[in-house]
């Protein structure tokens, strides 16, 4: 279940929000009074509330707005529990100087705004020795297997526990938490107004993550990268999860370079069946994986992982899907359907899409050429992929077949940049935009506009996403759906 948390400076927001919350379904809400300004009218909060509540009075030191003394923050949660709140949330410190009484039940609570400390479960024993109905610890991710030593406490946990850990490296616990049977999980009301760092709207657990449907059989997968917060992946396949009508939860992984190799030893103590790989692991990976897909050896690069008994086996869905959306627009009487055999292409950029695309054209029999803004970079990948490179400088000096954008020029905010001037598009060439924020980039416009043909990044993106989903699931997505959940998340009203 799902517990959000409302912090509101005038007990009639607070109310509001609250009816608000229960008419969109949540069934228990957190009211933080030490957000309201002046004095706290208890009897005018609780009067008619619509659902459950924990009354909750945060001092600063613990990362709260309570301005008041000590004294009156006592005799504030005293009330509360005489006038017969539901939960009540006590402080470790002070929970053994406020008695139970009556039928309102005792959230025992712990927190640490700058670690997860060593001694976690020495602190949960102490927090259960003081007549818990249910223990609460909240700290701080400094890494992410500090999600792992916070979902193991859940898991062992012998009185309810809710466990929690802040910062975005912590996201993965407060969604995974439902699965070790945590009496509910926090969320905030608006994903812009979170009270702890790190927490997720109500909104984003129920429309992104499918909390609701989190149970200890929901199979778990996600995407590793650094940053992460940025990947679109996480509404993507938990949409199409959502659609299949599969018990399955995919999880944004924020894993620093550093902490890679951890994060792979855990992965099976997270229960992970598989991974979206993106900046900065996808060839870092190849080292720790038990079986390549041969794209993967070709191009040294895997942007999916799927964990199968003790097999790591990583894949490129990037390169098929590059090369799926290409021959797909192919067509004769210019090309034998889908035939790049030596058609000349020149690939903008040198980076990791511009490896996986020049490797597919390459073995599909096409005069490759890179070209890099930074020289020896192109230089390199030419030589590993054994075709020609021509400085950024004079990428006009050649007439190909095609080109294909594999730099970030054209991407939002940056809309009105191109890669490749209008002047040297020919209406016989294709023009591959690997952008897909917005889709109708300045090179995908002026490319349809001389008459080349087009394939831009929505098409490569969609079909990578749902290569990706047939790996972790083995079930076919629905392009249409993944398409307009993309349309949805990259439209003029999200950019
Ligand atoms: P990457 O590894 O960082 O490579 C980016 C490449 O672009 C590098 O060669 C970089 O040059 C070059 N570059 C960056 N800014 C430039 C500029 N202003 N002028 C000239 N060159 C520039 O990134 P990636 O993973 O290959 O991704 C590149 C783009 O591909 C992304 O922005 C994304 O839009 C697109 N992509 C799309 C899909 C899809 O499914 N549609 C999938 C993956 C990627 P330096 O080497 O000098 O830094």
């Amino acid at each position: 279940m799902l517990c959000v948390s409302i912090g509101r400076g005038r007990h009639r927001h607070m109310i509001a929000e609250h009816k608000h919350l229960v008419e969109r379904g949540a069934r228990l809400v957190e009211l933080r009074v030490d957000y309201i300004n002046g004095d706290v009218n208890l009897r005018r909060l609780l009067a008619d509330r619509p659902c459950p509540v924990i009354i909750t009075c945060r001092r600063q030191a613990d990362g709260g707005k309570w301005r008041g003394t000590e004294q009156q923050r006592l005799l504030l949660l005293r009330t509360a529990i005489a006038e017969g709140v539901e939960y009540v949330d006590l402080e470790d410190d002070v929970a053994g100087s406020i008695p139970r009484f009556g039928k309102t039940k005792r959230i025992v609570s712990y927190h640490d705004f700058r670690k997860t400390p060593d001694d976690l479960q020495a602190i949960h024993d102490r927090l259960a020795a003081q007549d818990p109905d249910v223990v609460k610890l909240a700290t701080m991710a400094n890494q992410p297997h500090d999600n792992v030593r916070m979902l193991r406490l859940l898991r062992d946990a012998k009185v309810p526990t809710i466990g929690m850990c802040m910062g975005d490296m912590g996201t993965p616990s407060r969604i995974l938490s439902a699965r070790y049977n945590t009496p509910f999980v926090y969320s905030t009301f608006h994903h812009e107004r979170v009270l702890a760092p790190g927490q997720l709207s109500f909104q984003q657990m129920i429309e992104i993550y499918n909390h609701d449907r989190i149970d200890p059989q929901t199979q778990v997968f996600g995407v590793i990268g650094d940053p992460i917060g940025h990947s679109l992946s996480p509404q993507i396949q938990n949409a199409a999860f959502r659609h299949a009508d599969l018990n399955a939860v995919y999880v944004p992984f924020r894993v620093p370079a550093e902490n890679l190799d951890q994060f792979l030893d855990d992965a099976r103590e997270l229960d992970i069946r598989g991974l979206s790989v993106t900046i900065p692991h996808k060839e870092a990976v190849l080292a720790k994986l038990t079986k390549l897909d041969p794209a993967v050896k070709g191009i040294g690069a895997a942007n999916t992982i799927v964990f199968d008994g003790e097999h790591r086996i990583g894949y490129n869905t990037d390169y098929r899907a590059a090369m799926d959306s290409l021959e797909r627009a192919l067509v004769p009487p210019q090309y034998e359907q889908g035939s790049l055999r030596e058609k000349t292409v020149l690939v903008l950029g040198a980076g990791g899409a511009a490896r996986a695309i020049a490797y597919g054209l390459k073995i599909r029999s096409a005069e490759v050429v890179v070209t890099g803004r930074t020289p020896r970079r192109a230089q390199q990948l030419a030589e590993k992929l054994e075709c020609k490179w021509v400085d950024w400088n004079n990428r006009y000096g050649l007439t190909p077949d095609g080109i294909v954008n594999c730099t970030p020029i054209g991407m939002h905010p940056n809309v009105d940049e191109t890669p490749y001037d209008r002047l040297h598009l020919r209406p016989y060439m294709f023009v591959f935009d690997t952008v897909y924020n917005p889709e109708s980039t300045l090179l995908v416009k002026e490319a349809r506009s001389q008459g080349c043909t087009v394939v831009t990044g929505v098409e490569m993106f969609i079909r990578q996403a749902a290569l990706q989903f047939k790996l972790f699931s083995g079930v076919e997505s629905s392009w249409e759906m993944l398409r307009d959940v993309l349309r949805r998340l990259t439209g003029p009203a999200k950019q």
